[in-house]
C-alpha cells in the first residue's frame, strides 16, 4: 500500500505560491499577505507590526506564551549606483551571493512595477586563460537594457531599487523541493503547517501559541529582535535552514555534518536552553522521528539568539532543516525533512505543559 501522503494539495499550492511571491528583507509584505490568507482558517486571532511581522495567535488571552517561529525575507540586492552608460551596480540587502550573480536574469522592483534584467559577465573569448577575474560585489554588474543614465531614470530605475532573482519553485526527482528563498520560507510553510495540524487534529492547548514570521533575519535578527520584546514569550521554538554539509569542497570538520534526508537538526549552542532542547530530543524519540545534532559557537545566527537574548532571557530552541547549497538560486530541501520537522514542532507542542518552568535549579 502507498504510504499517505503528508501534504495535502492545498498545502503545497500554498508552498509554491509563497514561494513564487518575492519577499525581500524590509519589503516582506506581498509574501506576508499569501502567508496570513494561508493560516486565517486554523488560529483565532492575526497580528502585524509597524516593520511588517506577522503573528497568528492560539488562545489569545492566555497568559503563557509559546512562539514558533520562522523568517519570512529573503536576499536581494539594492541598486547603489548607476553608471552613465547605463549599467547598475548593486550593494547586498542580506548575504547575496556575488559567484553566483553573472548570467542570472534578475527582476527589478520599481513603483511601475518589476522590470527585468540581467547580470552581465565579459565571455570567455574576451578573458584571459589563467589570470581570470572572479565576481565581485565591486565589479558585477546589471544590464537592464538602457544604453544611458537618463534612460535607467525614465524608465523607473533609482538608486534604493531591489532586485530579486525570478527563480520558481520546482520539485526534483519527487523528493526535493528547489527554489531561491526557500531560506526561509520553508520555516514560514512549516510552522504554518503545525497550526493546519493542531486544527485538523483538533488538539487544544492550554497555553497561547504564536505562530510568528519576522521580517528582517538575513540583516541581523532584527524583525525577531523587534517582535520578542512585544510578545515576551516564556518559550520560543526557532526554525530555519542550516547546511547539507555533504556536497563538494565543505570541510566538516569545520562546518560539522549534516545531510538532507536524515531528519530535523537539533541545535547545541549557550542561546539554546538545555532543558527546552532535551524535552525536544525526547519528543523526537518517543515519536520516532530521525533528528540529527549540530553545534553552534558563540552564535547560532538564527532568530533563536534574539529570542533568547530578550525579556531578561526567554527558553528558546532552535530545529533546523537541512538545505543545499544556501543563499543560491537553487537551495534544495527534502520533502521528508520538512515533514519530520512540522511534525516534530508539532509533538513538542503537545508535550509542553501550560506555565512550564525551565529553570535549571530546583
Ligand atoms: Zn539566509
Amino acid at each position: 500500500m502507498a504510504k499517505k501522503e503528508f501534504f495535502s494539495k492545498k498545502s503545497l499550492v500554498f508552498l509554491e505560491n509563497y514561494l513564487n511571491t518575492a519577499s525581500p528583507t524590509g519589503f516582506e509584505k506581498e509574501g506576508q499577505k499569501v502567508w496570513m490568507e494561508y493560516i486565517k482558517p486554523y488560529v483565532d486571532e492575526i497580528k502585524t507590526d509597524t516593520y511588517g511581522t506577522c503573528y497568528a495567535i492560539i488562545n489569545p488571552k492566555a497568559a503563557y506564551k509559546v512562539v514558533i517561529e520562522a523568517h519570512s525575507d529573503e536576499i536581494s540586492w539594492f541598486i547603489n549606483y548607476i553608471s552613465d552608460d547605463g549599467l547598475l551596480y548593486v550593494i547586498r540587502n542580506g548575504g547575496s551571493d556575488h559567484m553566483i550573480a553573472p548570467s542570472k536574469r534578475v527582476n527589478i522592483h520599481t513603483k511601475k512595477g518589476v522590470l527585468k534584467g540581467v547580470f552581465g559577465w565579459p565571455a570567455i573569448h574576451t578573458r584571459t586563460a589563467g589570470k581570470e577575474t572572479q565576481p565581485t560585489i565591486e565589479n558585477i554588474w546589471i544590464d537592464c537594457g538602457a544604453t544611458t543614465k537618463k534612460e535607467v531614470e525614465e524608465m523607473g530605475i533609482h538608486v534604493g531599487c531591489v532586485v530579486t532573482y525570478p527563480d520558481e519553485f520546482m520539485f526534483l526527482n519527487e523528493k526535493y523541493f528547489v527554489c531561491r528563498a526557500l531560506d526561509n520560507r520553508i520555516g514560514g510553510f512549516m510552522i504554518a503547517e503545525v497550526a493546519r495540524l493542531l486544527q485538523e487534529n483538533k488538539n487544544s492547548l492550554d497555553f497561547g501559541l504564536y505562530i510568528t514570521n519576522s521580517v528582517q533575519e538575513e540583516i541581523g535578527l532584527r524583525g525577531a529582535e523587534m517582535i520578542a520584546n512585544t510578545i515576551k514569550p516564556n518559550v520560543a521554538i526557532v526554525t530555519d535552514v542550516t547546511h547539507d554539509t555533504t556536497t563538494p569542497m565543505i570541510d566538516k570538520k569545520k562546518e560539522g555534518e549534516q545531510k538532507c534526508g536524515s531528519g530535523p537538526v537539533i541545535s547545541y549552542a549557550p542561546a539554546v536552553q538545555n532543558n527546552l532542547r532535551e524535552l525536544i530530543i525526547n519528543v523526537a524519540e518517543e515519536n520516532k522521528l530521525p533528528f540529527q545534532r549540530a553545534a553552534c559557537s558563540r552564535f547560532t545566527g538564527t532568530d533563536t539568539d534574539a529570542f533568547a537574548y530578550s525579556n531578561g532571557g526567554v527558553a528558546s530552541a532552535l530545529i533546523s532543516l537541512p538545505l543545499r547549497y544556501m543563499h543560491t538560486t537553487v537551495e534544495m530541501v527534502h520533502k521528508d525533512d520538512v515533514e519530520n520537522v512540522i511534525k516534530l514542532i508539532y509533538q513538542t507542542l503537545k508535550t509542553l505543559k501550560n506555565n512550564q518552568d525551565f529553570g535549571y535549579f530546583e
